[in-house]
């Protein structure tokens, strides 16, 4: 659909240049241009009339060819070529304008955007790189593009010191546009820290990272999971709590680490009180299941399938289904054992087709919590899926 409209697009501007020309060429009753203009954008338009795009494109090329003053069109052309994959022509299309020595300042610049992103798209990041380095440092119209682009760059790349050093150039409003960002960036910087073992960087770059962004939850739980390496179980408890309070959505990510912090500390009540609290404002099948082994190790099995029964009347989810299930297989004997497996067994196919995380910019779904979405590549987007056949 976008080549069509994009087609359509060139096709209308050319529609004007024609109409130039005819009356440049009754004006000054002259030139072959407007004549073979003119006739290459009657036969492009009869190629893209008999929806021959490929045709149509060539010719409508050839059209470009002999009108010099066509530098936008052409911009768009070689986007055209872009989006259809044939980048060798697109960046062939845009180096070309460049090499026009009439071209204004801004002219140049959107045309070197325009090649930056061919590379991106080639996967020539090099050169995508030292392109957009130039133009992001220049005051223009695109300039919040070719910084989102070379930005892009940098996260594909995964070069997160880069991405940090392009971010703190910024000033005022623009720097606050990119502070949760910023912050990920941080978060992803102490991930790599935790990974060789480097607890100082780590704690430096998450001390960023929340200083940066205070409700980034990711900051809670990469401290909570550093203080549990280093054996602050009350510290990790305080890190991974924090997360209510700033998006009570990630609450169910918290629980395996809050369950194994309470442990080590021998806390059971402390962590029944953080659990009933949660039940009552931000109720989820992650709550309503570790409430339910706290019950099941104080009162048994039993009450715990009570309880479990009590939770998913008041809110039915999949996977509290399956827990009661799990909770009255330990229960049952003989033929109704049997029963309850296989039903377990159905129950337990049918949770394991759906999605756990949803994108809320995009609707990308997948088992995987991602941090940037890898569809539309926003950050923190990413989030549980709540309700019936979620949390
Ligand atoms: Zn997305």
């Amino acid at each position: 659909m976008a080549d069509v409209a994009l087609l359509i697009l060139i096709f209308v501007s050319l529609g004007v240049g024609v109409l130039l020309g005819r009356y440049e060429k009754y004006r000054r009753s002259s030139t072959e241009s407007a004549d073979s203009l003119s006739s290459e954008y009657f036969v492009g338009l009869n190629y893209l009339l008999n929806e021959q795009t490929d045709e149509a494109i060539e010719s409508f090329i050839r059209a470009l060819e002999v009108n010099g003053d066509t530098v936008e069109t052409f911009v768009v052309l070689g986007r055209l070529f872009r989006q259809r994959g044939q980048l060798d022509k697109a960046i062939q299309a845009h180096q070309d304008i460049l090499a026009r020595p009439s071209l204004t300042r801004e002219q140049m610049l959107d045309v070197q955007l325009e090649l930056a992103k061919d590379y991106v798209t080639a996967g020539l990041f090099d050169r995508a790189e030292a392109l957009l380095e130039d133009i992001v440092r220049q005051s223009w119209r695109g300039w919040r593009e070719s910084f989102n682009t070379l930005l892009f760059v940098y996260e594909t790349e995964k070069d997160w010191k880069k991405c940090v050093l392009l971010v703190g150039r910024l000033k005022g409003q623009a720097s606050d546009d990119y502070s949760f960002r910023l912050s990920h960036y941080y978060c992803e910087l102490a991930e790599m820290a935790i990974d060789h073992s480097d607890v100082l960087g780590a704690r430096k770059y998450l001390k960023l990272a929340g200083h940066g962004h205070r409700s980034n939850v990711r900051v809670s739980l990469l401290l909570g999971r550093l203080e549990m390496a280093a054996g602050n179980f009350r510290d990790a408890i305080r890190a991974l709590e924090k997360i209510a309070e700033q998006d009570k959505r990630y609450i169910s990510e918290s629980i395996p680490q809050l369950e194994e912090s309470y442990s080590h500390i021998r806390s059971a009540r402390g962590l029944t009180s953080y659990l009933g609290r949660c039940l009552r404002d931000a109720p989820s099948s992650a709550v309503i299941m570790a409430s339910a082994r706290l019950v099941a190790l104080q009162q048994g099995d039993k009450e715990a399938g009570r309880f479990v029964a009590e939770q998913i009347v008041k809110r039915p989810s999949l996977k509290g289904l399956n827990a009661l299930i799990d909770l009255h297989l330990q229960m049952a004997e003989g033929r109704a054992k049997q029963n309850l497996a296989m039903l377990r067994g159905l129950t337990g196919r049918l949770e394991n087709s759906k999605p756990v995380h949803r994108c809320e910019q995009c609707g990308f779904e997948g088992k995987e919590l991602h941090w940037s979405c890898p569809k539309c590549h926003e950050w923190g987007t990413i989030k549980p899926i709540m309700g019936l056949e979620g949390e």
